[in-house]
């Protein structure tokens, strides 16, 4: 499995695993569950989710997932920017570590900018970090000037943003801004919700390869240098699919036709979010 160091030195998997709308309906939580499992167990250890997923439903069924596990997982958790006060963070996080069921998250990030000064949640995580509650933060949905705004922006570990062949504007100033300051992108919604997968110009390399459209979409994100994708599956099948992008090259051939399939937009534009 191909790894990203994080600035803290901690190596985690390039693949982990998203959960948002899981552990929402109880009829699918066995089959969820065996999801988030079949990920660890397959390497993909890095597990994504949010207070906001299902109100804490989506951490109450990772928490459930993990337990027995969780040495071998780096857990990512998201606090509401209404709940990123001094106070409120902290609240927020100790809600997160119930429902997670552990001592400490891994990763803690601010789920979007919102009307709380930077600086007051950035307090709280350097607090949290000092309680030993969270190992490390970062930001989501943090467009170039949102970074900037930031008081000691080299503390953050990742900016966790849409990223994939068709949401490509962040290649303009946003991923170099990051790649110059060793912050690793975390590439959310890498498969567009499902959406990029009937592309017929990603289905065209995904033939020619004998390899499906998935995995395409996946092994282009893992092509670049410091970025981890972390697609949302909750079909135990489609975990083993996506794992197996990982271990997929894609030629020069088949990165030059996604280049002119997908091209990145030619002016800037603002990050788009989902
Ligand atoms: P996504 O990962 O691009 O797509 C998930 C959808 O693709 C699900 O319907 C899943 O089906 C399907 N899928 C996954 N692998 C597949 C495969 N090999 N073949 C066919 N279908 C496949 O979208 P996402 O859930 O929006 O993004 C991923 C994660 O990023 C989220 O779960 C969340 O953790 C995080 N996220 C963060 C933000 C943010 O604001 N920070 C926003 C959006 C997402 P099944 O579930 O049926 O397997």
């Amino acid at each position: 499995m191909k790894t990203v160091t994080l600035r803290s030195g901690r190596i985690v998997p390039a693949l982990g695993l998203g959960t948002w709308k899981m552990g929402e309906e109880s009829h699918h939580r066995a089959g969820e569950i065996a999801a988030i499992r079949k990920a660890i167990e397959l390497g993909m250890t890095l597990i994504d989710t949010a207070e906001m997923y299902g109100e804490g439903a989506s951490e109450a069924l990772v928490g459930e997932a993990i337990r027995g596990h969780r040495d071998g997982v780096f857990l990512v958790t998201k606090v509401y920017p209404h709940n990123a006060g001094h106070r409120s963070a902290i609240q927020a996080c100790e809600r997160s570590l119930r429902r997670l069921g552990v001592d400490a998250i891994d990763l803690y990030l601010l789920h979007w900018r919102g009307s709380i000064p930077l600086e007051d949640t950035m307090a709280a995580f350097e607090r949290l970090v000092g309680d030993g509650k969270i190992r490390s933060y970062g930001v989501s949905n943090f467009d170039t000037p949102d970074l900037e705004a930031i008081p000691d922006a080299a503390q953050i570990a990742t900016d966790q943003i849409l990223y994939n062949l068709t949401r490509r504007g962040a290649e303009s100033d946003l991923i170099p801004w990051l790649r110059a300051r060793h912050i690793p992108v975390m590439a959310y919604s890498p498969v567009e919700q499902g959406r990029l997968l009937s592309n017929q110009k990603l289905v065209e390399v995904a033939k020619r390869r004998g390899a499906t459209a998935a995995q395409i979409a996946l092994a282009w994100l893992l092509n670049q240098p410091e970025v981890i994708a972390i697609p949302k599956a909750a079909n135990t099948r489609h975990v083993e699919e996506n794992r197996a992008a990982a271990e997929l090259l894609l030629s020069e051939e088949e990165v030059q036709a996604l280049e002119i399939g997908f091209p990145r937009p030619r002016t800037r534009k603002p990050l788009e979010m989902l």
